[in-house]
């Protein structure tokens, strides 16, 4: 099942979705969009804790 995440859940407002079979890949997709995009440079324990807690497995939708 696919891993997602969903920015969102973090940072209010933020549309960015990453999604992987990976769940580690995800992460570290997470963490380059943070340093990126919200210019977090340090991610603390407790944040790293947050992006786990927040990346969820999915079920492919199917597109139609
Ligand atoms: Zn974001």
């Amino acid at each position: 099942m696919p891993n997602v995440f969903e920015c969102g859940s973090v940072v209010p407002g933020c549309r960015f979705v990453a999604h992987s079979e990976s769940r580690d890949e995800v992460l570290v997709t997470a963490i380059e969009h943070l340093h990126r995009v919200h210019e977090i440079e340090y991610l603390s324990d407790s944040i790293k804790a947050r992006l786990r807690a927040v990346i969820r497995e999915v079920a492919w939708e199917p597109r139609s």
